[in-house]
């Protein structure tokens, strides 16, 4: 019996059995089996099958959705890990709703764990009737002992929802729509029973605050920074550890000015005691970073002082030893 003339349901089922590529070539063979590209069971079937998402944003086709999935370019693929997390299941636990709604009340909470305590420091696991608060380390733990049910997280401090075995928040500008769209549905769920309506708004527009900075530093690799064409930025490391801390939710709100006054002696030179060293995070006072990095930073950040970059450098005493340093990790940072 020729392929063209089995029903529809006959044909999915033995396209489920071909790869991608052998799918798009059958299609091709003749105008009758080229309808198998609009069968959307199959499609949903393969997008389960292989990479295990089956939700999808509601604009999008399974077809669409493989299509992406197939070729996701620099982009990680959607966490497959909410794809079981309803918004119907079990609604939160009191505690929560009581707690939440004044996120001051959460000093006196603690990991189920350990004695981590405050709003900043916890997790809720966003499984059904699971619902435990815990500390990151332990639930990172939790995430893998348990099954793959209980790896996706709310943080309540910030409102976002971080996957641990993905190890990234979901919903962000870069993700897949699909995992943005599920991601806003249960995220708008918990914000509706966690936060009182003026929390809500504020936890909100802090996110996309948040969100978009997130991209900002993290985009800023080595080989992005010496590479940019542009001149390299030099930015406290204190002010950019709490600029991190901000981003990765362990702290509340975004960082005040940036105060680079305090790197100068009255007569305009860098103070002696000031340590660069790109290659020792822990002990740099300073830190690189991209110009566009910096362009972000002074349209959404205030600024005392005045910057200083590498084509700057050389107006100070110590611009020797710091050039050396600098030309080395340049060089590392192309891969030379
Ligand atoms: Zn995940
Ligand atoms: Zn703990
Ligand atoms: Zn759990």
């Amino acid at each position: 019996m020729p392929l063209e003339t089995l029903c529809p349901d006959i044909l999915v089922s033995i396209a489920e059995l071909l790869t991608s590529k052998d799918i798009l070539q059958l299609s091709i063979t003749c105008h009758s089996l080229s309808k198998i590209l609009y069968y959307e069971c199959l499609w949903k079937s393969l997008c389960s099958s292989i990479y295990g998402i089956s939700y999808k944003h509601p604009n999008q086709t399974y077809h669409s959705l493989f299509r992406s999935l197939d070729n996701p370019g620099n982009s990680r693929l959607p966490c497959p890990h909410i794809e079981l997390l309803d918004i119907h299941q079990t609604p939160l636990h009191g505690l929560l709703v009581d707690k939440a709604t004044d996120p001051v009340s959460w000093e006196g909470v603690e990991c189920h764990e350990c004695d981590v305590k405050g709003i900043n420091s916890l997790f809720i696991c966003m499984s059904p009737e699971c619902h435990i608060i815990l500390c990151q380390h332990h639930a990172k733990s939790h995430a893998s002992l348990r099954c793959v049910h209980h790896n996706v997280f709310f943080k309540p401090n910030i409102g976002e929802i971080f996957c641990f075995s993905c190890i990234d928040w979901l919903g962000n500008e870069c993700a897949n729509i699909a995992e943005r769209y599920k991601e806003e549905i249960l995220n708008d769920h918990w914000s509706i029973v966690m936060y009182c309506p003026s929390y809500r708004q504020k936890n909100t527009s802090d996110k996309l605050r948040r969100r978009e900075e997130r991209i900002v530093r993290w985009r800023d690799s080595p080989h992005y920074i010496a590479t940019s064409g542009r001149p390299i930025c030099f930015i406290p490391t204190e002010w950019m550890n709490t600029w991190e801390q901000y981003i990765e939710g362990w702290q509340t709100d975004h960082p005040p000015m940036i105060d680079l006054r305090l790197w100068y002696l009255s007569n305009g030179y860098l103070r002696p005691n000031i340590a660069f060293n790109p290659f020792a995070p822990s002990t740099t006072d300073i830190t690189l970073i991209s110009w566009d990095t910096w362009a972000y930073l002074e349209n959404n950040y205030p600024i005392l002082g005045a910057l200083l970059t590498e084509n700057n450098l050389s107006t100070q005493k110590n611009n020797n030893r710091w050039s050396t340093y600098l030309e080395v990790w340049k060089r590392r940072a192309r891969g030379e």
